[in-house]
């Protein structure tokens, strides 16, 4: 057949994690926490499946869960989106990602994105027709060039892609940074999908610059977010997607014929579990002490770094230790050291000279440690 998707292979996440057991190395690489998530929320779920919530959710999701949703947008950003109308349950953020751009992207439309990019962006872009049209974050800071976005708006731009907290580097965008998207979007009428999977995961007590904050942006965005980002459950595929009524609802007519409607009884718990704002407004500092015991334990190895501002990412540059393309170091570093990592060139980035590894620190301090032993050694 023909592909549809002829220049994407098996993604990187899978081939390195493949990599990481083949040689039993430990796997810094693909992003997910090596830790159980809340016992509590564990019985939330078993007690839903017995009380028999095991068949079909609505398809726009459970309504207390999309309720509790609305009142969390509301307290931490001062902006109310419908439950009824504005907020649909996904299986993952990337899910709604895939969704809102199957549901907007017309065929020869180009789509604004930032790269180092997630990798799910630009193959969904391409299956509905779009083209893509990078804009280069530069190291060390990876802010955006607003200049360098505004030149490339064409006639043509459909949509602006963010994600903030930034995925692989950890940066963030400033409130100037989405007042300046803002008047882009608004200028040339432009949709904007904000990728907020890392919402809470923010250091130094920055604030979360959530579009929703920004009452013109929000009224052409979709946001889309992860619960498995928030209560340490990636393999749940949850999250969701919050968007004003008009664009939902063109969403919800493609969400409904690609899953229909996502996990019900794992809606429920996360329903209930959700009434506790505890857990993810104390998500950042947890993260933090954890990025912050890596860098410790890494401090006087070659390998060099500014520390995350958000994520559970830290980035590397190992340009002190050797001149080499970041995808083969990764591979030497797997099967030689036993250390798993993800190479940033792969995210779609047109500057293939980077020279930086990304690790997940969402491990425990005892996985840390070893990791850290080896890539000191080095
Ligand atoms: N966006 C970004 C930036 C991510 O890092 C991820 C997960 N790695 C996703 C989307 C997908 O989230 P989910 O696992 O909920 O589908
Ligand atoms: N989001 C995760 C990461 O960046 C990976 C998720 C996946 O494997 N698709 O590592």
């Amino acid at each position: 057949i023909t592909s549809k998707l002829p220049n994407n292979t098996t993604t990187i996440f899978t081939t390195m994690s493949l990599m990481a057991a083949k040689y039993n190395a430990i796997n810094l690489s693909q992003g997910f926490p090596n830790f159980n998530c809340d016992p509590k929320l564990l019985v939330l779920v078993s007690k839903a499946m017995e009380e028999g919530h095991n068949q079909y959710a609505p398809m726009p999701g459970d309504i207390l869960l999309r309720e509790r949703i609305s009142q969390k947008i509301e307290t931490l950003h001062g902006a109310f989106y419908n439950p009824e109308t504005q907020i649909t349950i996904t299986a993952g953020a990337t899910q709604a990602i895939f969704t809102a751009i199957a549901a907007t992207i017309h065929k020869g439309d180009e789509v604004i994105l930032f790269t180092p990019a997630y990798d799910c962006y630009a193959p969904s872009v391409t299956l509905f027709g779009g083209k893509v049209v990078p804009v280069q974050l530069q190291p060390p800071s990876y802010s955006p060039d607003w200049m360098t976005v505004r030149n490339s708006v064409s006639e043509k731009t459909k949509m602006i892609i963010i994600n903030s907290p930034h995925n692989p580097s950890g940066m963030l965008f400033s409130e100037n940074d989405m007042l300046q998207l803002q008047e882009i979007a608004e200028k040339n009428n432009l949709l904007v999908l904000s990728d907020e999977v890392y919402e809470h995961i923010i250091f130094e007590d920055a604030t979360h610059q959530s579009a929703a904050r920004f009452s013109a942006l929000a009224k052409r965005t979709f946001i889309t977010a992860s619960f498995g980002k928030t209560f340490h459950a990636t393999g749940w595929k949850m999250g969701y997607c919050a968007a004003p009524e008009n664009l939902m609802a063109e969403f919800r007519k493609v969400h409904q014929y690609n899953v229909f409607s996502v996990n019900n009884p794992i809606q429920k718990a996360l329903a209930t579990y959700l009434k506790d704002a505890s857990h993810y407004n104390g998500l950042g500092a947890f993260y933090q002490q954890k990025r912050d015991y890596l860098i410790a334990l890494l401090k006087g190895s070659r390998f060099k770094l500014q520390p995350s501002k958000g994520t559970y990412f830290q980035l590397l540059d190992y340009t002190e230790i050797t001149q080499e393309a970041d995808v083969s170091f990764a591979e030497r570093l797997t099967k030689e050291y036993g250390v798993a990592t993800i190479p940033t060139s792969v995210f779609n980035t047109e500057n293939k000279d980077f020279k930086q590894l990304r690790v997940c620190f969402a491990k425990t301090e005892e996985t840390l440690e070893k990791a850290a032993e080896i890539l000191k050694s080095i």
